[in-house]
Order: structure tokens, then sequence, then C-alpha cells
């Protein structure tokens, strides 16, 4: 047998099937399409499921795929055992109703004996118990002997989920050998040892259960295989686990070099290792398909595995940052199968170099933290780490909780898993409750699937925007129907359509359908599964029915400068890529007739210069009237020309790619202005961070931003009337202004204080002495806080050593101010204290230092009590 590396079985696998007039499909990002129920393709089928739902026709009957997955089930027993990873690749081939069992079986068995020379002695089938059909195909067709065919229950043998389809399994087996097994005397096919490994899966989608476990034979069958690429490979190459296989055994040895271990002497390191290189291919597959980390849903997965490879370098004794070297080796060893790890090699170190810096810093602070609560659980006997600490840890200070857990578990210690999730839901309830918010079309949807999935519909809005064309389908918000009438709401379908359905960032277009009989206004365009494109709004006159030829009308307007914010984001994103570099690459946009957004990955936020060369870019290549072109290509070659393509987007196998003169070339299905010319102006009105990592620009062109200086003209002209002056001289009408208010400022500042000292007259008359303490307790009026302050200093140095009270009455409220000098203090004195004591004659309260305090109260009528009383509080503090 012939020891192929990983590369190479991919290729034979995928060419074998074509060779069986199987569409070979490249890989689908691991960010699901149009699924909400996974977060990360965890199978093979996963991306093609609606094709098996019949939702979708695929583009052939038989397909073939490897794919990238990723399975978080259990993280936590990575690096534990050599069997469990994250990151895995899964061959398999795939029948839309088109060949079946017997097909499916010749060729598994074709494939592993005779494509890739597996000795036929060491393969074992098992099939579903009642599955004759299955047997008779290995027994009578294959000629495998009875003995060697096992059959399972429904736990390892039939595939099924509740309602809907489902069907028996046929696996086969692989003997690694008696070294690999438990040593127990009834070992065979099906003991949970190492010996005997299930390498193959053929799922064989025949019935459908109605939910009480009837089963009925479905009209059209499915097939849907599943093999593991690193079990075949773990195999073929004669070696114990995933970790041994080449590719990853090198990037494994490049874990080991630089931590300067081996792999094998030692239990510990070895977890380590198998984490870090298990996690790092992980880590750099789902940043090039654009994840980035967060602390929600698939970004907080990726944080996590980022983070739980850093912890483990760390346990290795590595030193310092090394994912990125090691990102290196995972691009070298799978850029073959992916190439668009190499493509976004430089955004992919960037990121993994930011959140490994980040992640440092952080962990050295938590780690202490963490000892400190550790040590407070020793004192009192306590094995559980409360939830509002564990949460405090993570919230407060970013270390994440299944560090905390992983530490304290190495120690013998829990945490309070229950009290971290609940300080947990709290926090994201708001979260959830403000992006709820943001959900497009509330409206129930289940409608539209009981479409029938043939019908689509063709667009032709690049070239139209008026068209006739004839119904195909009509609903109303919730069934499917054969008319619409005055003033019903609902959907409509038609054969062709020039409507725009709002995809890739544009927003859809809105006009009307009309006929002789009937008016339909058009709110909104979707596109469905598929193909089919829904033009929803509301019947406004007579009635249209299935069959009837409409006129399609797009507002030509509203098209038109949709179109200039969608063309000049094409050429803002090629100026950022010149301005800021080569990391930068597109994280969503929205565009409408009114403005533009456009996200996209950078670390910092933009200076005003970058901003400004930007723009200086843009408008360049808008006054050079660039002819914008489409054109339909291969997938394959849009690449090569170097078009830029949005992350984890699904794209088919013709792609369109729309260029602008030699500046800027993009995937992209919108529509767009004929020359650059036609934009007229642009101009960024905003940037901000959206996420870690993440920024946004919004930015206007032709009318939306003419209505924008519009309207900042008359916020101008409005202010320029309010202070008498023109737009011109504003600037210099409010120079002057500042400047006369500022002497005006100073001009009160010196009457209120001289006003004070008249009000007072010679108050030095009014000192007495308490003990050795002099004390001046007087009232004014109609002083504010500010002026008693002022008032207070000013009679401070005429005093010299002692304390002052003062007490004003103004608007019915009294002010209340003290000061001791530092010699008062020395003797007892204590401002605060003595202000706290008199405030409540005058119905209030206050407080501060022993040098300074002051009080509000809210009756005058009590300031001769309360100045009276501070002689006995001073008193009473200096004999204390
Ligand atoms: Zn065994
Ligand atoms: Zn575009």
């Amino acid at each position: 047998m012939k020891k192929y590396g990983v590369n190479e079985l991919r290729k034979i696998f995928l060419e074998y099937f074509e060779s069986k007039d199987h569409l070979a499909m490249k890989s689908f990002s691991l960010v699901p399409h149009n699924d909400k129920s996974l977060l990360l393709i965890n199978s093979g089928m996963a991306p093609l499921k609606p094709y098996f739902t019949g939702q979708e026709i695929p583009p052939n009957k038989r397909m073939v795929t490897c794919q990238k997955c990723i399975r978080t089930g259990d993280i936590d027993n990575v690096g534990k055992t050599a069997r469990h990873g994250t990151f895995f690749e899964m061959l398999g081939n795939f029948s839309f109703g088109d060949y079946f069992k017997k097909e499916s079986l010749a060729w598994t068995w074709e494939f592993l004996t005779e494509v890739i020379g597996l000795e036929p002695d060491r393969l074992y089938p098992s099939v579903y118990l009642d599955d004759d059909e299955a047997w008779d195909i290995w027994n009578k067709e294959i000629g495998i002997t009875p003995e060697r065919i096992f059959r399972f229950g429904k736990e390892d043998n039939f595939w099924e989920h509740g309602v809907g389809p489902c069907g028996p399994c046929s696996e086969v087996y692989y003997d690694r050998g008696e070294k690999y097994g438990c040593g127990n005397p009834d070992c065979t096919v099906g003991c949970d040892c190492d010996r005997y490994m299930e390498i193959w899966n053929n799922v064989f989608t025949q019935f459908d259960n109605d939910g009480n476990n009837n089963y009925t034979e479905l009209e059209k069958k499915n097939i849907d295989t599943g093999m593991g690429l690193e079990r075949l490979a773990c195999v073929v190459q004669e070696v114990e686990s995933m970790f041994d296989i080449d590719t990853i055994k090198e990037l494994r040895e490049h874990v080991c070099k630089m931590a300067n271990a081996e792999y094998g002497k030692d239990y510990d390191t070895d977890v380590s290792i198998r984490v870090i290189t298990d996690h790092i291919r992980s880590v750099s597959f789902m940043i090039s398909d654009g994840i980035m980390p967060s602390n929600e849903g698939r970004g907080y997965v990726l944080r996590r595995l980022l983070r739980r490879a850093c912890r483990h370098g760390r346990l290795l004794g590595i030193s310092g940052e090394f994912l990125v070297e090691l990102s290196k080796t995972v691009i070298k060893g799978s850029k073959d199968g992916y190439p668009e790890l190499e493509e976004k090699q430089d955004f992919i170190f960037k990121v993994v170099a930011k959140e490994e810096e980040q992640f440092n810093k952080t962990i050295d602070q938590g780690l202490s933290i963490l000892a400190d609560m550790e040590a407070a659980m020793a004192r009192e006997n306590v094995k559980i780490l409360s939830g509002d600490h564990a949460f405090k840890l993570y919230d407060t200070y970013g270390f994440p909780f299944d560090l905390t857990k992983e530490i304290l578990e190495e120690k013998g210690l829990g945490v309070d898993d229950e009290g971290f999730q609940a300080a947990m839901e709290v926090q994201r309830t708001t979260a959830r409750a403000a992006r709820e918010q943001t959900n497009y079309m509330g409206a129930d949807e289940t409608v539209y699937e009981s479409i029938d999935p043939a019908i689509t519909s063709e667009f032709v809005g690049y070239d139209h925007l008026t068209y006739d064309s004839k119904i195909t389908v009509l609903t109303t918000e919730n069934e499917v129907v054969d008319a619409l009438s005055d003033g019903q709401a609902g959907t409509i379908f038609a054969e062709q359509t020039p409507f725009y359905a709002t995809s890739g960032g544009q927003e859809a277009d809105t006009g009307y359908i009309r006929t002789a009989d009937g008016e339909f206004a058009v709110k909104d365009t979707i596109k469905l599964l598929g193909g089919k494109i829904g033009h929803v709004g509301q019947m406004v006159r007579g009635m249209l029915k299935i069959g009837d030829t409409v006129t399609l009308e797009v507002e030509a307007e509203k098209r038109a400068l949709s179109a200039r914010n969608h063309s000049a984001t094409h050429l803002l994103q090629k100026a950022l890529r010149l301005v800021l570099g080569t990391h930068v690459e597109q994280a969503g946009s929205s565009v409408n007739d009114v403005r533009l957004r456009f996200d996209f990955t950078h670390f910092s936020a933009m200076t005003a210069e970058e901003i400004k060369q930007v723009e200086e870019i843009v408008n360049k290549n808008i006054i050079a009237a660039l002819p914008v072109t489409a054109e339909n290509m291969p997938l394959d070659v849009a690449r090569k020309t170097g078009a830029a393509a949005l992350f984890g987007e699904k794209y088919g196998d013709i792609v369109r790619v729309v260029s602008m003169g030699d500046f800027s070339k993009e995937l992209c299905g919108g529509t767009h202005v004929s020359n650059t010319g036609v934009i007229t102006v642009f101009k960024i009105i905003s940037e901000t961070g959206v996420a870690a990592g993440v920024r946004r620009i919004e930015a206007l062109t032709s009318k939306g931003l003419m209505e924008y200086y519009n309207h900042l003209e008359e916020t101008l002209a409005e202010a320029a009337r309010a202070v008498k002056s023109s737009p011109e001289q504003l600037t210099d009408r409010i120079t002057v202004m500042l400047s006369e208010n500022k002497a005006l400022h100073s001009e009160v500042e010196s009457l209120r204080s001289k006003l004070a000292q008249e009000a007072v007259g010679d108050v030095m008359e009014q000192v007495i002495l308490v003990g050795d303490v002099k004390l001046l307790a007087i009232k004014v009026d109609g002083v504010d806080m500010n002026g008693l302050r002022e008032l207070g200093d000013q009679l401070k140095e005429k005093l010299g050593d002692g304390v002052i009270v003062i007490a004003s009455a103004a608007d019915g409220k009294v002010n209340l101010m003290t000061t001791a000098t530092e010699g008062a203090v020395k003797q007892g004195a204590h401002a605060g204290n003595l202000i706290k004591a008199i405030a409540g004659e005058v119905g209030g309260g206050g407080g501060g230092r022993p040098n300074m305090a002051q009080a509000g109260g809210k009756n005058p009528a009590g300031i001769d009590k309360a100045l009276a009383k501070s002689k006995e509080i001073l008193a009473g503090q200096i004999s204390g």
C-alpha cells in the first residue's frame, strides 16, 4: 500500500468521484449560510442541507466535497487523548434522488481497496439490523463473506432526527491490528478500543418518520456519506493517531521545537502539544473564513481556542508570542486544498498576533487576582469559587471562564457554574434585546417553504428597469394563493424581474407591478432559497392572478442613487487597501439611496490624514470617469485576477466580477453606475469602531451629499442669524464674542467680591477668642457659594490663624462655609465637623475636610442660632 499524504488523499478522493460523474465542489465556508441552527459547519452534509430538504435544487444530482469542519462539543477533551480534535476534514459523496445503495457501496469498496489499496481482509462492513438490502449488496454483489458483515442496532446504524427524512447507515471498519487491541478475547468490530476503526459511513436517506415512528418509503432517496480525511490518512500511513499523519505531524513537531519538548515522553506535555496542534488549525481556518475573536457565538469559540492554545504554550514554557509562526506551518500544510489560507495569510497573522498579545496582558493580571481568590478560599476552607467571583474575573478582567475552571480543577477545586451562567445571562439579555430590534422582517417566512422548489426567477435588472413577465406564484402573508386583490398584502413571484433583492449589502429595489386590471406597490424585494425573487408589498388597486403578464417597474431614481453609493463602496475598499494596507478586508456593507456604510478589518482608528487620503483617492477615480464593466467567470479564474471577495460569502461556481477601469475588481452581484463619473463626488462623514478590529465608515455621494451640505448650510445660517452676523463673518463674530465674554466674566468676579466686602464692612470687630483660637462667625446677604469662598480667603488674610464661619441667605436658601487655618486645626479645630454640627440649625446638612467645608440649608431664620452654636462647637473641639 502506498503511503499517500493528506493532500494526495483529498485529491484522489475528489477525482475518483468526478470520474463517476460527480460535481466536485470546493469546501464551503465554516460559517453556515442561511442556517441559524448551526454555529459552525460540522459535517460534509451540513452546507448541503437545502438540497436534501428540497428547498433548493442542487447544481448536479451527484456531488463530492472535502469539507472543512469544526466540532466544539468536547473542547475539554481535546488534548487529553489523541482521538479528539476540533478541526477535521470530511470527505463525502452525495446523491440527491439519483443513485442509491448499490452504487454507493460498490464505489466505497472500490475506492478503499483498489484506488487506495487497503487490504480487503482488514475491512469489515456493518449494516442496520433490518437492512437486508445493504447486507445483500455487501454479500452477493461485492462478495464479502457473511461472518465479516456485522448488523448493528439503531444506536449505531440508523440516522434520524425526530420527524422527517431518516434511514439506515452502513459503515466500514478497518482492523488496525492486534497492537491497537484491548486484549479481550471478545474484541471485535464494535469494541470500544482502538483496533477496529470506523472509517466511512454511508447514510441512506430512505424513509420519512411521521413523528410516531411510522416509516414510509421516500419517493426521492438520497445518499450522504462521510469519511474523515485524517482517519483515512491514519490508516493509509499506518500511524497511531491524527497527530502522527504527515501534515499534522509536521505542525506537532514545530510545537515541540518551540517548546524544546519531545512528543510521547510525558502525558501532561503531550496534552499541551496536542491542544496547541489542534487549536491552531481551527484558529487559522476560522479566521480565513472571516470569523473574528469576540465574546459571542463563533467569535467566542475562536477566542476560546486561541486563548487555550496560548495558555498551553505557557504550560510548555514557550516564552513570548508563538502562534503566528505555527499558523504559517498550518498554511503551508493545507494551502493545496484551501487556497483561501494563503490569500488571507497576512490577515490571519495580524488577528492571531493581536489576540495573543492582548491575552498575555490579561492573563498575567487575571492569574494574580485568581491567586488572591484561591488564598481567600483556603482561609475560609471553601472548595468552590462563587459564580460572582468567576464572573468578575471574566467580565472585569477579561479572564476566560474555562481557564478559571481549568486552573481550579488542576488544584482539586471547583467553580459555581450555574452562578456564573446566571450572571452571564443577565448581561446577555441586554445585548440580545438590542440585537433583535435590528432583525430584518419579523414576518412569518414559513409561507415561502410551501412554494414548489422548481420555481425560480431570472434577474434581468442589470439591463432593464422595466420588464414584462408572467406571475408564477402569489402569496398572502401566510398562504400561497391564486390571486391578490385590492388592499391585500403579499408577495409576488414572476418568471423574470428587474427588481434587485437585498443582497451583498445593497438594499432592495422598490416600485410597481401592474396590469390594466391591477396594481401592486413593491415595498421590498427578497431573495429566497433556490434563486426565487419575491416582491413584497401591497395591492393598491384591482386584482392580479397567477399567469397574468405584468409590467414590473423599478423606481428609477432610487435605483440610480443606490448604484452610485454601491459603486463608491468598491472605490472605497480599494482606496482603504492602498492607504491602510492589504489586511483591510470587507466585513460587511450596507448601501441604499441615501448613504453607504462599509465595515472593514483594521486595528486602530483612522487618522484625519488617512481619511483625507482615502477621500482624495476615491474622488480622483470618480473624476477619471472609469468605465464600469461586469463579467461572469468561473470562481477559480476570478481568484487569479485578484478580485476582492467577501469573507465567508457563498459563491456559486460562476461568479460576477465588477471592474472599474484597472483600479478596482470585486466579486459582486450588485447594480452599478455605467462609469465612475456618475458618482459625482464622495465624502466620508464618520469613521468609528464597531467591534474589536472592525471599523465602520459612513459616507455620502451625489444627492445624499448635497442634502447633507444643504442641511449644514441651513444650520450655519441659523447660527449666524442668532448672533446677528453672516456665515462668512461668523468665526470673527464668535471670536469677538468670546473675548467680550471673558472680559465681562472677570468684571463680574471683581464686582462680586467688592460687594461682599462692602456687605461685611469692618467685620474684624466681630472676632472673638475661643480658648486661644480666633473665631470669626458672620452673616452676609445674597452671596453664593463661590462668593463665600472668595470672601473667606480675603478674611483669612486679615484674620491670620483661626476659624471663619460665614453664612449667607440668598433666594430663600442658606449657604454655609467654614475654614480653619493650619494652626487652628493643630489645636483641634475641624471645619467639616463644625459645619456638620451647625447645619441642622438652618435646615440642612453638609461636611468636609478639617480645613475647609461647606453646607446648604433651607431655613434662613436659623442663621443666627447656627453662628452662635459655632462658638460652642469650636470650644468643644479645642478642649477635646
Ligand atoms: Zn477491543
Ligand atoms: Zn459590490
